[in-house]
């Protein structure tokens, strides 16, 4: 195995060794996608993330490359346009990440949508979108509607439609947009915080020039210099542009966002489902294997930006959601094994709800030269990207080219369309099919990984834990820790496999071992174990525990004890 503090020390000498073209602040969708554009137009670029990759909102989303139907009744045509053709082109970037999903919009009695409403906004979502013609929406009546999801309830369902989504994994295709600009020569670091700015002395006018970062695994402070420097921080933009001074005129409206987990036989959809409840809102139930999830909330928020939690009252509301459409589930709180809340970084609009406020994304530049760009959604992240680094190159001496980032594959996904996926996931199971790889696991590391999933067998190593499923999970963690920057237990079980939402059982069972495999990998002296420990327990009773009203930071005492 690597020697990962090695690896780790000389990836943190690259970003002081020279003046970058580029410096990204902040690894989640946009900074990433910042620093492929940017890397691939041929500048050089730095890209620091303060806690994991993707930890911020870029983990806790609906996990949806979609248009956003619901802002065409708010008349925002230009962006339905642009988010909802990235669609397909994200699709064509990881066929493996991005995957068609249709989707059933239950059209009932006083609902957002009539039925012509429903026709007239699907076909003009499709047209805006440019969904091909075998992909665009079919108007349904009550039968075929109460056929394809039968739990629905028949007293309020009139019709249905149904059309064309995508879903992803918003952590993996994080994950895989930095392992991209790093295979084009981007320099990535996660942990590594920005504190304050660097500027030059110069001119009257101080231009930014740098940051000054501190490494929080191993408590050192130093300097990162960039001709220019992009501040992507979600959440925390306007925290770096108060540092910056230039907190001015526009700024973030949070608003968090939860999403509870059942397990797939207590809410047994068929399909994805986009639904009404009560309250003019809507909210989406997706099954996800051996789970379905369903979100999401939508309230101000003025809470702990790195620790939202699930409250008590959010739980009841998206449980009250289910049981107005869907009255058959009775779900019931004990029956919710996981959840997450995010944070959408929105721009304030003066008078509106936390509904009505736009998804669209805005990009300021200081008089110092920060370049902070907020709002924004995960689907629209390349096109967000692009925007941003023409920017930066409207201020950067020439030689950089055009946005190529519609043409780069993201790594793992060099397949030939969906069709190919398919076929190379059955092939991986033929050839593993002696060593007991099951369908089931093959699916998972090619949605995973790609064609990368080859790579992370080859981290099998003969059976010496107690299982195959042992085995593979401490194959899928050493792959993980040696491609992917994992330092904590959690960027493994939370923002590489999806463990700590989708199969928590997972996270209990092989913790002891997972922790064992990290003590070993980077030298973890008994503290510093038991303290990792600590957050993986922390980890598990805040996916699986929900904090009473009112108390978003709550201080938890007792924990579930693991490994
Ligand atoms: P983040 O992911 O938060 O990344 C910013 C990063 O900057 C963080 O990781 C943070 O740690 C880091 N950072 C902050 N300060 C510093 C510093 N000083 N130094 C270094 N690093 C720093 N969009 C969709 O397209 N589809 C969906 O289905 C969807 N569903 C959503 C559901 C919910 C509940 C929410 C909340 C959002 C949803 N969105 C969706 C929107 C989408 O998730 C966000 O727009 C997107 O993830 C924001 O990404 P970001 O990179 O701007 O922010």
């Amino acid at each position: 195995m690597q020697d990962l503090n090695q690896t780790r020390t000389q990836r943190r000498e690259k970003l002081t060794e020279k003046t970058y073209d580029l410096l990204v602040i902040g690894g989640g969708i946009t900074g990433s996608g910042i620093a492929l554009d940017a890397v691939t137009r041929g500048l050089s670029v730095a890209l620091i993330e303060k806690q994991d990759f993707a930890a911020g909102t870029s983990s806790r989303s609906t996990k949806l490359i979609h248009g956003g139907l619901r802002y065409l009744k708010q008349w925002e045509f230009k962006l339905v346009r642009e988010v909802g053709s990235e669609r397909a082109i994200v699709h064509r970037l990881a066929p493996h990440l991005v995957v068609p999903e249709k989707m059933l919009l239950p059209i009932i009695e006083n609902g957002s949508y009539s039925k012509s409403l429903t026709s007239l906004g699907l076909t003009v979502y499709d047209l805006l979108a440019g969904v091909k013609k075998a992909d665009r929406r079919k108007m349904l009546s009550k039968t075929q509607t109460l056929g394809k999801e039968p739990l629905l309830n028949d007293a309020l369902v009139k019709g249905g439609g149904l059309y064309a989504e995508y879903r992803t994994d918003d952590a993996r295709l994080t994950i895989s947009l930095v392992k991209t600009a790093a295979k084009h020569g981007a320099q990535a670091l996660n942990y590594v915080e920005a504190r304050e700015f660097l500027y030059t002395k110069t001119s009257d006018t101080p231009k930014i020039c740098g940051a000054v970062c501190h490494d929080s695994l191993s408590d050192l402070t130093f300097e990162i210099r960039a001709h220019q420097v992009v501040n992507a921080a979600g959440p925390w933009v306007d925290e770096l542009r108060e540092i910056n001074r230039s907190l001015e005129g526009k700024h973030l409206h949070l608003t968090k966002g939860v999403h509870i987990v059942v397990p797939h036989h207590k809410f047994p959809v068929q399909q994805s489902v986009y639904f009404d409840v009560p309250g003019k809102r809507m909210l989406f139930a997706i099954p996800r294997g051996k789970i379905t999830y369903i979100g999401t909330t939508d309230t101000d928020y003025h809470g702990d930006k790195a620790h939202p939690r699930t409250r008590q009252e959010d739980v009841e509301y998206l449980i009250r959601g289910i049981d107005y459409l869907f009255p058959e589930v009775q779900l019931k709180r004990e029956d919710v094994i996981s959840s997450w809340a995010g944070i959408r970084p929105l721009i304030h609009e003066t008078g509106k709800s936390a509904s009505e406020i736009s998804r669209k994304d805005e990009i300021f530049v200081s008089s110092t030269g920060l370049i902070s760009i907020a709002g924004g959604k995960l689907t629209g992240y390349r096109k967000m990207a692009q925007r941003v680094v023409d920017k930066v190159l409207d201020r950067h001496p020439a030689g950089a080219g055009p946005c190529r980032t519609h043409k780069i594959t993201l790594l793992g996904g060099d397949f030939d369309g969906y069709p190919a996926v398919k076929d190379f996931t059955e092939g991986l199971t033929r050839d593993w099919q002696a060593q007991g790889l099951s369908p089931e696991w093959a699916k998972y590391l090619v949605a995973n990984y790609g064609t990368q999933a080859r790579e992370v067998l080859t981290y099998l190593t003969p059976q010496n834990s107690r299982s195959l499923d042992a085995a593979l999970e401490l194959a899928e963690l050493r792959f993980c820790l040696e491609n992917e920057w994992v330092q904590k237990p959690m960027d493994f079980f939370n923002r590489r496999t999806g463990q700590l939402y989708f199969d928590i059982e997972r996270v209990r069972a092989f913790a002891a071992e997972v922790l064992a495999v990290f003590e070993k990998a980077w030298g973890w002296d008994p503290t510093t174990l038991a303290e990792e420990r600590r957050q993986v327990e922390e980890a598990v009773y805040h996916a699986s525990h929900f904090a009473p009203a009112e108390r978003e930071t709550e201080h938890v005492h007792t924990l579930e004890k693991v490994g």
